[in-house]
């Protein structure tokens, strides 16, 4: 991971500067485990929060406390969340010194898990629930950053996944995933379950860094905007709809440009690299069943669509090695989980921590000014 920030960061701050960034964000393990012949699942859910977003969101928090030193003004981080980018930000930026963060949510509507996961923390969080969506949450966010008076006042920033400082060390474990691998002769693929599209951005990078990988799996729930275009040539945002792989259910992937970008804008060039598959509710259920069943390992319904879509592209070929990345510990979606394998998944200790304490948030309507009024009476 150091060489390969060193490689993006390393003119703009010092190596041991690097250093402890790289430390402090990965204080846990990445395995890569065999499940069948050639078939592997790197887990990246070990990070505090027990979702792959820690990397993101920890380097990024280190890295911004970083600059936030050299100036006078601290840094207000503002993130509208659905639930896990939430957890991961609010935990990466505690305690951070100069910087402050504001997490938005939509009242009712993240999981137990998740909230208690923001709201229990104090310190430099604030935790906003918000009577209204997700949508309505985003929206207080967007209209703050425009908001000519507020951008006098603060220095805000917003800490979604086109953040490049999330994206970077999203490719470290691309890097971490090959090296681990037991042979480097056949062919390397990795299967992405995708959202946003920040993740596989991350192994586009790398790519472009050197490492061989042959070709990217892009697999997302029915909100398949991307695997559309990747049949049909067409862009098609529109509204999102639920799924039990709620962290990928987006209409309008964010970093859907930034990849075209890489591949110069060229439909030819960016098939070439990505390949793309859809699946339904249903079908990740009988993976999650099917790989329990076989192999005795439980798949969160990420990971699961992740797997679903590796299948499907190695179907024709015998001698790729298949790398899916498992986002998240099962046991952030333990409803939808105990329920499918009909078992119970213990809850780990890092996440009944969190259990344990008391929540703590303040409920605002999602009017506009209600909102400014806060930030206003809440920061100098
Ligand atoms: C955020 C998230 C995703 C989607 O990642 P993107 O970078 O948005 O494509 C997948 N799985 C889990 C568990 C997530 O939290």
């Amino acid at each position: 991971a150091l060489d390969v920030a060193t490689n993006l960061l390393g003119d703009d701050l010092p190596k041991a500067e690097l250093k402890r960034i790289v430390e402090h964000t990965i204080q846990f393990d990445a395995p890569l485990v065999e499940l069948e012949h050639n078939i592997y699942a790197l887990e990246l859910f070990h990070g505090p929060t027990l979702a792959f977003k820690d990397f993101g969101a920890r380097f990024m928090s280190q890295l911004l406390g970083y600059f936030a030193k050299q100036q006078q003004q601290e840094i207000i981080i503002l993130v509208a969340t659905s639930g896990d980018t939430g957890s991961a930000v609010a935990n990466g930026f505690l305690g951070v010194p100069g910087t402050k963060v504001v997490v938005l949510y939509p009242s009712g509507k993240v999981s137990e898990i998740q909230e208690k996961q923001f709201t229990t923390l104090g310190k430099n969080v604030t935790a906003l629930e918000i009577n209204g969506t997700f949508d309505d949450c985003q929206h207080l966010v967007k209209q703050a950053f425009l908001d000519p008076d507020l951008k006098q006042k603060y220095f805000l920033t917003s800490a979604n996944s086109i953040n490049i400082a999330r994206l970077i060390p999203q490719s470290f474990y691309y890097f971490y995933a090959y090296s681990r691998l037991p042979t480097k002769t056949n062919p390397v693929i990795f299967s992405v379950p995708s959202g946003n599209f920040g993740n596989i951005t991350g192994g586009l990078l790398a790519k472009r860094m050197g490492l061989p990988i042959d070709k990217f799996v892009a697999c997302t729930n029915i909100n398949d905007v991307v695997p559309q275009y990747l049949s049909s040539r067409s862009f098609t945002p529109r509204a999102s709809q639920q799924t039990i792989s709620n962290a990928m259910d987006v209409g309008n992937p964010s970093n859907f440009v930034r990849m075209l970008d890489l591949f110069q804008g060229d439909f030819e060039n960016l098939s070439n690299e990505i390949v793309g598959f859809a699946f339904t509710d249903e079908q990740t259920e009988a993976a999650m069943r099917e790989v329990f069943a076989r192999n005795k390992y439980v798949m969160d319904p990420h990971g699961a669509v992740a797997y679903l879509g590796l299948k499907e592209y190695l179907k024709p070929s015998a001698n790729e090695i298949g790398v899916f990345l498992e986002t998240a510990h099962p046991a952030k979606f333990k409803e939808v989980v105990d329920e499918t394998l009909n078992t119970s998944v213990p809850i780990p200790e890092e996440l009944q921590r969190f259990l344990q304490h008391p929540k703590k948030s303040i409920p605002l309507s999602s009017e506009y000014q209600v909102f400014k009024d806060f930030l206003n009476a809440t920061f100098v």
